[in-house]
């Protein structure tokens, strides 16, 4: 329901962060800003200042098509995304991970980005992570990106699949605007339906992260809020199209498609796993690298993607 998120309890950073180290080079700390779940136009925070430049999104996974989301039964939508939809931005978001990358980054469509956070009961959200996120869609696309949420998800469900989450996005989500494009970003207790996942990109509008899974995922040397924002990062980054999921670069990683072959990309297939913290052996990357800094400006600039 729409209990507004008092109980989102903003994951304290602190929690894990025993070792400082953790907290990497990664992104400046832009704001954020919790809004309670309310109706409509809920908490709004729109990012200004241009910034880091990165973000990442995660696993390609099923793209599923469907309809568009339905009001919410509970909690209302934003204000900006008022006006009917845009044809063009509503039949991309519903395509496969990547495939909204233009609409989002390109000027076009969309003139501003809203950044859709939901959080289901159990689970918690860290408002750092949400502030870069947004702060990275904003320096990546250059238009204003405003944060709605974090609201509450009515959600009991403990196993996610795909499907599941993209009706989440369809019922539950904001709708998009007549030049506002949205992102969901789900916080779902328990865990994914397929073992080992820490977050998943399942439509071109939609990500969605376990923190659950997460906190099992960490170790003495990498903290829930490291993993947390590499993951995120992560996901986005699949949205964003990353790798070759909107431009055709050949660059992916032939094994983990979709993923970058540079273990210091937060784009590597591993960020996403649950063996993250072992197989880095410490944190793991929080940013996009130089190869993933040119695919997101060429699709910016305008670049097609691949037939
Ligand atoms: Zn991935």
């Amino acid at each position: 329901m729409a209990t507004p998120l008092t109980g989102v309890a903003w994951r304290v950073a602190a929690a894990l962060s025993l070792l400082g180290a953790a907290c990497g080079p990664g992104g400046g700390r832009p704001d954020t800003s919790d809004g309670d779940g309310r109706p409509s136009a809920s908490t709004t925070t729109t990012t200004a200042a241009p910034a880091t430049g990165t973000r990442g999104t995660s696993g390609p996974s099923a793209p599923g098509t469907t309809g568009k989301r339905a009001q919410a039964p509970t909690t209302a939508r934003g204000s900006d995304a008022t006006s009917a939809p845009n044809p063009t931005i509503r039949r991309t978001a519903v395509r496969a991970p990547g495939q909204f990358a233009g609409v989002l980054l390109a000027p076009g469509a969309a003139h501003t980005l809203v950044l859709d956070v939901r959080v289901q009961p159990g689970a918690s959200a860290d408002g750092d992570t949400i502030g870069r996120t947004a702060e990275l869609m904003r320096a990546q696309s250059g238009k204003p990106v405003a944060i709605h949420g974090p609201t509450s998800l009515s959600d009991s469900a403990q196993t996610h699949d795909a499907d599941a989450i993209r009706r989440l996005a369809d019922t539950q989500g904001e709708a998009d605007g007549a030049d506002v494009a949205v992102l969901h970003l789900f916080y779902l207790s328990g865990r994914f339906a397929d073992d080992g996942v820490l977050g998943v990109a399942v439509r071109a509008d939609t990500l969605a992260v376990f923190p659950d899974e997460i906190a099992s995922a960490t170790s003495p040397f990498v903290s829930a809020a490291r993993i947390e924002r590499a993951v995120v990062t992560h996901e986005l980054g699949h949205v964003l199209g990353l790798v070759d999921l909107y431009l055709e670069t050949n660059r992916d990683d032939a094994e983990h498609p979709g993923h970058s072959t540079n273990r210091g990309s937060v784009m590597y297939y591993a960020v996403e796993s649950d063996l993250v913290a072992q197989l880095f052996g410490g944190p793991p990357p929080v940013d996009f690298d130089s190869s993933d800094l040119a695919d997101l400006r060429a699709i910016r600039a305008g670049a097609a993607p691949q037939g």
